[in-house]
C-alpha cells in the first residue's frame, strides 16, 4: 500500500516528484467529462516512466485475439479502449535543452486535483543541466459544460536568465496502445492542417473506421498582453500537426500559453463535417477564453456535487476517499448518451478493454438510481435491451437456440470481446446481473411499465438461456449447472457455483412474475411480444417451474453454509491471516495453478448472492456464511470490499465494515492492490458509494418504501448524503445526535428509519 497522497477534503495532493510513482499518479489525477478523458500526463516531454493515455468515449478497436490454441466459441476480437490523439503537448526547449522532468532537477513539485472544480494543477521548478531555472504552473480541464472542449493554461517563468525559447505546440494522432496484441498501430491519417496558431488532425481507426478530429488553438501572453512571436514554423508529419514557435523569455516575467482543444468523433458528427465542426468548436472555446470556460465547467461540477456529494465529518481520509470515488465516476459517465457505458478503467487506462461488464448492473446502477434522474438508470437498462439481438447471436455461436440470450462478459457493441477466454467466458452469472438490474430498477422507481416496453423481452431471453444451460443429473435427481466460473475468478470451470445456480433460478421466477404483470396490465404488449419472439408460454414456463423446484444448491449442513461450489470443502481451509505479506497480492505472487487450488477468494461470491438476495435469508444464515467466507477473501477485485461492507454493517460488525470501507474508498489513492498504475477502478467506485449509503446508512427499498437503518462509524462525527427517490430529494444526516431525514423537494412521504415510520413533509 502506498500512502503518499496528502489527506484533504476536496483535493488530491501529491507533493514532491517521485518518478517511481508517476504512473500511479497519472491514473489518480486523471480528468474527463463523460465524452473524453485522459491520464495526468505532462504537457512537456517526459522521457521517464509514463503511460500516455487519452480516450474518447465509444471509440474502440477490435484487436485480433491472441491465443495459443483456437477453440470454437472464442470471441473473434478483443476490443481495446483506444488510446486516442493527444492534444495536451507543449514541448519546450531552451538553448538546446529540453524541459523534461526526467532530465532536469525538479523542486517544489506538486500535483493537485481539485475535485470541487474538476481542475488539474501542476507546478514545479526545474533546473536545466546548464543551471537555467524555470518555474511552471500548468492547469487543465476537460469541460463538463462542453464535452468536446479541453483547455490548458501553461505558465512558465524564467527564474535566473533571459533567453530564447522554442516551443512545439501540437496535436498528435500517432499514438499506440500499450496493450496492442500484435504491436500494431490502430490509427490512420485522414486529414491534417496547420496554420499559425492552430492545427487539426483527423485520424481513422482501422477496421472500425471511427473518425476522430482533434484540433488545437493557442495564444501566448506576457503580463496579460499577447506576446509577439519571433517566428512560427508549421510542423507536420504523419498523423501530427503543430506549430514551432520561437520567442524571448525575460527573467522573472511569466509567459502564459493558453491551449484550447476540440475533440470530435464520428459518433456525433457526419465524417464529412468533422473538420468544419472542429473549427467551430475551437472558435467557441477561444471566443470564451480559459476563464469563462473554467467557470462554466465549475458550475456544472457545483450542480453535480449538489446531487451526489457525501459529507463525512471527523475523518478526512474517509471524506477524501468517497469524494474521489464520486468524482471519478461522475467524470466517466454522465448518463446523457444511451450508447455509452461505464468501463472498469473509465478514461484512466487501457487495461480490461471493452466498456461494459456486469459491473454496470451489479455495482453502478444503484448509484445512478439514487443520484441522477430516473432516465440515466433507464438508459443503462435500455443499452442492454438494444444489445439483446447480439446476446442471442452470442448464444447461437455457443450452440444455444430458440432465442436464448447470453450477454457478453465484456462488450463494446453487444458482441463478446474479451480475450481472457478461459476465465471470463464461463462467467455466465453476468446474465443474472442483467436480469437483477431490471428488478432493482423497478423496485427503486416503481416503473413497472418498463416490463412491457423492454424488460420482459430481456428476461425471457435470459431465462431461455438458463433453461438450456442446466443439466439434469439423474444421479442427484436434481438440475445442476456444470462448467461455470462464479464471480470469484480464482476458481475456474467449477460445477454448481451456488451464486450462479441461485441467480439462475431467481431469474426464472422473476420472469414468471413479470409475465404475469405484463399479461394483466399490458396485455397488448404481451401478445405482440409473444408472437414476435415465438414464446410458447405454457411449455416454456412449466419447464422453468420444474427447474426452480429441482435445482441443486451446494451446501454444508454441519456448518450451515452454502458452498461456493461442489467440493469446496475438499480444499485446505485457511484464512488470509495465514498468508505472508510477501504472498500478496496473490495474483502477482502465486502461480495460477496455486491460486486455483487454494481456498482464497478473489471477490464476494456466495456473499454476493446473500447481498443481492438478503431478504430470502435470515440473519443467522448470512452471519454463518459471512464468518466462513470473509476470512478467506483477499479482495483482489476492487468490486469485493463494498459487498462485505454492506453485509458487515447489517450484521453489526462495525469495525470490519469500517476497515473494508477504507479499503474500497482509498483503493486507488493508496494503491492497495498495487495496480493503480494501469488505471483507476472506476466501476467499483459506485460500490464505495453503496458502502456508505447501503452499508453504513442501511438504505433499502421494500414494497415501494424507503428504509434507512444507519450506524455511525466510531471515528466519524457525522455523515450525510442525498437520495433521489420517486420524484423526491431526501437528505439523510447521521450524527451522534441521531438520524435526521429531510425532504428537500417533492411530495410528502413516509420512510422507515431504524424501527420507526417517519412522515416527511
Ligand atoms: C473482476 C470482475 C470484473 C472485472 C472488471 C475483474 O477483476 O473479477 O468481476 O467484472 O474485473 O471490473
Amino acid at each position: 500500500m502506498k500512502d503518499y497522497i496528502k489527506h484533504d477534503e476536496w483535493q488530491i495532493i501529491e507533493e514532491g516528484f517521485d518518478p517511481h510513482l508517476n504512473k500511479v499518479s497519472e491514473s489518480i489525477f486523471s480528468i474527463g467529462n463523460g465524452r473524453m478523458g485522459q491520464r495526468a500526463n505532462f504537457e512537456e516531454e517526459y522521457s521517464g516512466e509514463t503511460l500516455r493515455g487519452s480516450y474518447v468515449a465509444g471509440v474502440y478497436y477490435p484487436d485480433k485475439t491472441r491465443v495459443g490454441w483456437w477453440k470454437n466459441g472464442y470471441p473473434e476480437y478483443f476490443a481495446k479502449v483506444l488510446n486516442a490523439p493527444n492534444w495536451i503537448g507543449i514541448h519546450i526547449s531552451i538553448d538546446n535543452q529540453k524541459l523534461d522532468l526526467a532530465k532536469c532537477k525538479v523542486e517544489d513539485f506538486s500535483r493537485v486535483l481539485n475535485m470541487r472544480t474538476g481542475l488539474l494543477n501542476r507546478s514545479f521548478a526545474a533546473t536545466f543541466p546548464d543551471g537555467k531555472k524555470v518555474r511552471v504552473e500548468a492547469k487543465r480541464f476537460c469541460s463538463m459544460a462542453h464535452g468536446e472542449i479541453g483547455a490548458i493554461r501553461y505558465a512558465i517563468t524564467p527564474l535566473n536568465f533571459s533567453s530564447k525559447a522554442i516551443l512545439s505546440i501540437y496535436v498528435d494522432a500517432d499514438v499506440v496502445n500499450k496493450d496492442s496484441n500484435y504491436d500494431e498501430k490502430f490509427w490512420e491519417e485522414v486529414y491534417k492542417e496547420a496554420a499559425p496558431g492552430n492545427a487539426i488532425v483527423t485520424a481513422q481507426t482501422k477496421k472500425t473506421l471511427f473518425h476522430v478530429t482533434t484540433g488545437m488553438h493557442y495564444t501566448i501572453e506576457r503580463e496579460g498582453k499577447p506576446v509577439s512571436l519571433d517566428r512560427i514554423n508549421l510542423e507536420q508529419r504523419e498523423k501530427f500537426a503543430g506549430n514551432i514557435v520561437q520567442m524571448e523569455l525575460h527573467e522573472g516575467k511569466e509567459v502564459v500559453i493558453y491551449k484550447y482543444a476540440a475533440v470530435l468523433s464520428s459518433e456525433n458528427h457526419a465524417k464529412t463535417n468533422l473538420v468544419e465542426a472542429c473549427h467551430a468548436v475551437l472558435a467557441e472555446a477561444v471566443g470564451k477564453g480559459f476563464d469563462v470556460l473554467l467557470r462554466e465547467h465549475t458550475d456544472v461540477w457545483a450542480h453535480k456535487w449538489e446531487e451526489c456529494d457525501i459529507t463525512i465529518e471527523g475523518d478526512i481520509a474517509a471524506q477524501q476517499g468517497i469524494r474521489f470515488n464520486i468524482f471519478q465516476l461522475t467524470q466517466t459517465y454522465t448518463g446523457e448518451d444511451e450508447r455509452l457505458n461505464i468501463g472498469p478503467k473509465g478514461f484512466t487506462g487501457e487495461k480490461y478493454g471493452g466498456s461494459t461488464y456486469w459491473d454496470t448492473e451489479a455495482y453502478c446502477l444503484p448509484f445512478y438510481l439514487a443520484t441522477a434522474s430516473q432516465k440515466v438508470a433507464r438508459n443503462l437498462l435500455v443499452y442492454r435491451h438494444k444489445h439483446l439481438q447480439r446476446a442471442i447471436e452470442n448464444a447461437v455461436k455457443l450452440g444455444f437456440t430458440g432465442g436464448a440470450a447470453l450477454y457478453p462478459m465484456v462488450t463494446m457493441n453487444g458482441e463478446e470481446c474479451h480475450n481472457e477466454w478461459e476465465i471470463t467466458f464461463e462467467e455466465i452469472h453476468r446474465n443474472g446481473a442483467i436480469a437483477y438490474a431490471i428488478f432493482d430498477y423497478v423496485r427503486y422507481t416503481g416503473d413497472e411499465a418498463y416490463f412491457g416496453e423492454h424488460g420482459l423481452e430481456v428476461l425471457i431471453g435470459i431465462s431461455r438461456f438458463w433453461e438450456q444451460r442446466i443439466t439434469w443429473s439423474a444421479d442427484r435427481n436434481k438440475f445442476v449447472m456444470l462448467g461455470v466460473t462464479g464471480p470469484n475468478e480464482y476458481e475456474n470451470n467449477v460445477n454448481n457455483n451456488w451464486y450462479t445456480n441461485y441467480i439462475a433460478t431467481w431469474t426464472l421466477g422473476y420472469t414468471l412474475q413479470a409475465i404475469d404483470y405484463v399479461k394483466r396490465n399490458q396485455a397488448d404488449q404481451f401478445g405482440a411480444l409473444a408472437s414476435r419472439i415465438s414464446f410458447s408460454e405454457e411449455k416454456e414456463t412449466s419447464r422453468w417451474k420444474d427447474i426452480i423446484a429441482k435445482m441443486h444448491y451446494p451446501a454444508d449442513e454441519r456448518r450451515s453454509i452454502f458452498l461456493q461450489q461442489d467440493g469446496f470443502l475438499d480444499k485446505e481451509i485457511l484464512t488470509v491471516n495465514d498468508l505472508r505479506p510477501e504472498d500478496r497480492p496473490l495474483n502477482q505472487k502465486w502461480s495460477w495453478d496455486r491460486i486455483l487450488r487454494s481456498c482464497f477468494i478473489k471477490q464476494a461470491d456466495v456473499l454476493q448472492g446473500l447481498y443481492l438476495f438478503e431478504d430470502h435469508f435470515d440473519n443467522e444464515i448470512i452471519r454463518r456464511n459471512y464468518d466462513f467466507y470473509e476470512p478467506m477473501t483477499v479482495h483482489e477485485s476492487s468490486l469485493s470490499p463494498c459487498v462485505h461492507v454492506i453485509l458487515a454493517s447489517r450484521l453489526g460488525y462495525k469495525q470490519n465494515a469500517y476497515n473494508l470501507y477504507l479499503r474500497t474508498a482509498r483503493l486507488d489513492l493508496d494503491d492497495y492492490n498495487n495496480d493503480t498504475e494501469d488505471g483507476c477502478h472506476i466501476t467499483s467506485m459506485a460500490g464505495t458509494w453503496m458502502s456508505v449509503v447501503k452499508g453504513f446508512g442501511g438504505m433499502r427499498v421494500k414494497d415501494g418504501m424507503l428504509y434507512f437503518n444507519p450506524f455511525l462509524p466510531d471515528t466519524w462525527k457525522s455523515y450525510s448524503f442525498r437520495i433521489e427517490f420517486r420524484g423526491r430529494v431526501i437528505k439523510v444526516k447521521v450524527s451522534r445526535d441521531g438520524i435526521q431525514t429531510i425532504l428537500e423537494s417533492g411530495e410528502p412521504m413516509t420512510l422507515g428509519v431504524a424501527d420507526k415510520t417517519v412522515a416527511l413533509t
